[in-house]
């Protein structure tokens, strides 16, 4: 976790109004998920992450129960060309903090009641997006081109997704 700024945390609330609408008109959410989601506490994450995109984290306390402490989303999730995807991310993790914590059948069907399907469906760009952004290596595919962006070399470890070769690396600066 790390600090959100003043602007992240306008960001944030916009977001969290904006999925808190839609929830109550899918679920009819009762008085207690209305409390819990309007005011736990949101973050961001440490920006190198590129799988994960959100996270909602609990405490355990002494007694054994588990306490809310913070939903995270990825701070590059915070700007208008992914506010689709972050909509949807944060509905995610809003499921959890509603009581859903694993990632089953429910949680799925769940899931896909979000009405923008399309943003649903935008995380392996994002995952692609932040590996562009952070790579130093590409690895080359030498027989159909494909790259895959990434931070570290390849050393020959790697196949093409799409047709099976050894992937070639190549540094980043040597492509700009
Ligand atoms: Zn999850
Ligand atoms: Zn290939």
């Amino acid at each position: 976790m790390a600090n959100a700024t003043t602007a992240q945390n306008g960001f944030l609330e916009h977001l969290r109004r904006d999925v808190l609408v839609v929830m109550q008109s899918l679920f009819n959410l009762d008085e207690d998920e209305h409390a819990l989601l309007s005011e736990v506490k949101l973050g961001v994450l440490r920006s190198n992450a590129t799988q994960r995109h959100g996270a909602t984290r609990w405490q355990r306390q002494s007694d054994g129960s588990l306490d809310l402490q913070v939903v995270d989303l990825h701070p590059a999730l915070l700007v208008v060309e992914w506010r689709a995807y972050a909509l949807f991310v944060l509905f995610h993790e809003f499921l959890h903090v509603v009581g859903h914590r694993a990632h089953d059948a429910t949680f799925r069907d769940l899931e896909r009641r979000w009405p923008d399907q399309t943003a649903a469906q935008q995380g392996k760009a994002f995952t692609h997006a932040r590996r562009l952004a952070r790579a130093r290596w590409h690895w080359v595919c030498p027989t159909c081109e494909q790259r895959y962006p990434r931070q570290r070399r390849g050393s020959g470890r790697y196949l093409c997704k799409a047709c099976k070769t050894v992937l070639v690396d190549v540094p980043v600066k040597d492509i700009q």
